[in-house]
């Protein structure tokens, strides 16, 4: 059995799947939406880059890959977001619609900026598990670290959100209790004394979780990297702090040591590319594309994926929790 330490079960996650008695290597279909973002963060990993990308789906191809998904045996949608959901409501709600009414439920990751009473229904309605990014409970801080943000905006949607949602509430499991919203934070030296705070705003009915920044994206620059991590030494204390403070001991993700979305997923790229999760852009390069693709070929993907982990372990001598963290160029060539 997996070992995890919230004292809350986000719908969707590896242990709520474990709780539910899913036992299949393939649970997640991760999908990235060709959706745009008004923030600049700094953090950002901007997902879906690092190839020549092909063209981008239509809304009934995404629909098609979904329900493929489901046959092959998925049972979460996963959406980091290429941009930002809530600010893209009409192209998400499509996608969701079509997980919803097959049977998926969605967990889905986002600013909250534009996020009204009608999105929040909608959500609560349609199965979706919600991660908020919130770096900060500052101000000024969180302007500085997404560039434009507004933070008064962000804590009166996530008001009306947790009103949504806790006039909804899930039924517990085996004791355990269930949660739909939680709180993601990326901790970096310009917030790591908040984590205490940002842990007491969430109470018992949103799940915090805490990472690490990632060298990706807006965060490949030295420079720029330097401004979030200074060395290796205080990458380490930011890992051990993240680890300590995120009720799931690591990523959103994370179940006997490494990242389900990847481990037991498959992830489609903007293009139909398969990729090996939202932020490997590259990896969809040596994948195939999932258009025309039967359920077996899914399958298949995620056999790929998982056997080119256990090449990557061997070959790093370690078992890495997010291969795109940790070996990530050795991943893409052991592909
Ligand atoms: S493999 Fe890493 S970057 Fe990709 S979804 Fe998992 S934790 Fe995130």
């Amino acid at each position: 059995m997996a070992m995890f330490k919230s004292p809350t079960v986000m719908v969707g996650s590896p242990e709520y799947h474990e709780l539910t008695g899913v036992k299949s290597d393939l649970i997640y279909l991760m999908m990235n939406f060709p959706t745009s973002c008004s923030l600049r963060c700094r953090k950002c990993a901007l997902a879906g880059k690092g190839r020549e990308m092909g063209e981008t789906l239509s809304g009934e191809e995404r629909v098609m890959i979904i329900k493929k998904a489901v046959e092959a045996g998925c049972r979460t949608m996963a959406v980091i977001g290429e941009g930002e959901p809530t600010e893209n409501f009409g192209v998400m709600a499509e996608g969701i619609n079509a997980a919803h009414e097959a049977g998926m439920t969605t967990i889905m990751f986002t600013t909250g900026i534009a996020l009204d009473r009608e999105q929040a229904n909608f959500y609560c309605d349609h199965g979706v598990s919600l991660y908020i990014s919130l770096d900060s409970l500052q101000p000024r801080v969180y302007q500085y670290l997404t560039g434009n943000g507004n933070l008064d905006r962000v804590l009166t949607n996530l008001t009306v959100l947790r009103a949504v949602y806790a006039a909804h509430p899930s039924q517990p499991i085996a004791g355990r209790r269930l949660v739909r919203l939680g709180i993601n934070t990326t901790v970096s030296e310009k917030n790591i004394t908040e984590l205490p705070a940002i842990r007491a705003f969430a109470n018992e009915d949103i799940q915090v979780v805490v990472n690490p920044p990632m060298r990706r994206g807006r965060l490949t620059g030295t420079k720029q990297w330097n401004r979030f991590v200074a060395d290796n030494d205080e990458q380490e204390r930011l890992t051990e702090a993240a680890r300590m403070a995120s009720d799931t001991g690591g990523h959103t993700s994370v179940a006997n040591g490494v990242c389900s979305y990847f481990a037991h997923g498959v992830s489609v790229d903007v293009d139909g590319a398969f990729v090996t999760c939202g932020y490997a852009g590259e990896t969809g390069a040596k994948l195939p594309n999932a258009t025309t693709a039967t359920a077996d070929y899914f399958r298949a993907v995620n056999a790929r994926i998982r056997a080119t982990y256990t090449a990557l372990t061997d070959y790093l001598g370690h078992a890495p929790s997010c291969p795109v963290r940790d070996g990530y160029d050795d991943l893409v060539r052991l592909l």
